[in-house]
């Protein structure tokens, strides 16, 4: 018998993932199949710019996976058959047989948390959601940001560079940037106060409204358009077939990705939650593309009849641009605490744009890195 195995989620873990598998196993005769939503690869560490009125260049799967045997399948999976080790998909060819299943599907805005966010707020974790909010922003008015997150400060500062003139307003559960250290946070304050971006740090909101956001405080921040980056959420399909999840709905699974209640599924990027040295991992694509390398070789050892490999991570910074100018990279310990160390400044927007631009690059290009 040929071994299927199917990847779900073309994004940074499931198009490593299913790279490095086929390239391991190509003298096998196992197939891999890959599925994603969209017929292209979204780089979601560029929505704000995106949203922000910035064009994007276009990166086919096609393109991508030219000459490495894996076969793209364009659909949305709509659910897991455990038993009979299928994937329902809502177009052709609508069901999949695995003998091992990757799942990668990511993740997308908490919606559902704080009321009023899904009737007027903006996400900016998918592609649509930079979309739609772009065209958001074609209305004048104030915008606020909500979360304090890197993808906060991201979204706060691409806004307030590219479209001079708009006041924009980060407003944050605790204090912005949270996981950096002092300089780190010192440095991303002087960013945004030089691009006019006005911070309100310790200010939990308590409901989204047409006009803006209530604080838990009472005060309320008009803005025309809202911006929510304050929580990604993953999706439940996980949950609702029967694999064990943490009490986000992401995937349990062991030191070689594999479910750990049901081993001849992986699960890797933000829709897993792999122990990495300081516990949970931290939902990006740090975590998720080494993770995606690794699953790809786990794979392919138990195709080819060997134990899996454990998957070995550290962190070692945190990367965030304040417009296409200025950035932070905070370097960090194995477990993602900030060191005393930064880079800032032009060099810093410099180092993102490189591995931002390799990590396509060698998404594209076949070697020994996929
Ligand atoms: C604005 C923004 C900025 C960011 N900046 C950074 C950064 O600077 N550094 C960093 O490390 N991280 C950053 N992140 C986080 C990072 O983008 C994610 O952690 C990363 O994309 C996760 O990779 P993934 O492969 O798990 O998921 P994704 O990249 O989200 O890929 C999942 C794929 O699955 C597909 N999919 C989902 N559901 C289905 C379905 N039901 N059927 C079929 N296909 C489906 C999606 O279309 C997508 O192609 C940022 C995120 C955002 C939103």
């Amino acid at each position: 018998m040929t071994d299927h195995i199917v990847v779900l989620g073309a994004g940074y873990a499931g198009l490593g993932a299913a790279k490095r598998a086929a390239r391991r196993l190509r003298s096998t005769g196992a197939r891999v199949t890959l599925v994603n939503a969209a017929d292209r690869f979204v780089e979601r560490v560029r929505l704000h710019q995106l949203a922000a009125g910035q064009r994007l260049p276009g990166l086919p799967l096609a393109g991508l996976l030219g000459g490495t045997g894996v076969e793209l399948v364009v659909a949305e999976v709509t659910g897991l058959d455990l038993q009979e080790r299928t994937v329902q998909l809502d177009g052709p060819p609508y069901t999949l047989s695995y003998d091992v299943l990757v799942y990668a599907l990511g993740s997308a805005a908490d919606r559902d948390t704080v009321p009023g966010v899904r009737e007027h707020a903006c996400p900016i974790a998918t592609e649509g959601d930079a979309v739609r909010l772009r065209a958001r922003l074609a209305e004048p008015g104030p915008v606020t940001v909500v979360g304090g997150g890197l993808t906060g400060i991201e979204a706060a500062a691409e806004l307030a560079e590219t479209r001079q003139g708009l006041r924009v307003e980060l407003v944050c559960a605790g204090p912005v940037g949270p996981g950096l250290s002092v300089r780190g946070h010192r440095h991303v304050h002087r960013a945004l106060g030089r691009l006019g971006v006005v911070v309100r740090e310790h200010a939990p909101v308590a409901k989204v409204g047409p006009d803006g956001v209530l604080l838990e405080t009472g005060d309320e921040v008009p803005a025309r358009t809202v911006v929510w980056a304050a929580g990604f959420r993953v999706s439940p399909l996980a949950a609702a077939s029967g694999l064990r999840t943490d009490e986000e709905g992401r995937m349990v699974v062991d030191r070689s990705l594999r479910s750990v209640s049901h081993p001849e599924v992986f699960g890797i990027g933000d829709a897993a939650a792999p122990r990495t040295p300081g516990g949970r991992s931290r939902m990006s694509c740090q975590t998720g593309l080494p993770m995606g390398l690794y699953a790809g070789d786990a794979v392919a050892d138990l195709v080819t009849g060997r134990e899996p490999r454990r998957a070995r991570f550290r962190y070692v910074w945190q990367n965030v641009s304040l417009g296409r100018r200025d950035g932070l990279t905070q370097f960090t310990r194995a477990d993602d605490s900030p060191l005393d160390v930064v880079l800032t400044g032009r060099a810093s927007a410099a180092f993102k744009e490189t591995i931002t631009r390799g990590t396509v690059w060698a998404m594209r290009h076949p070697g020994p890195w996929l």
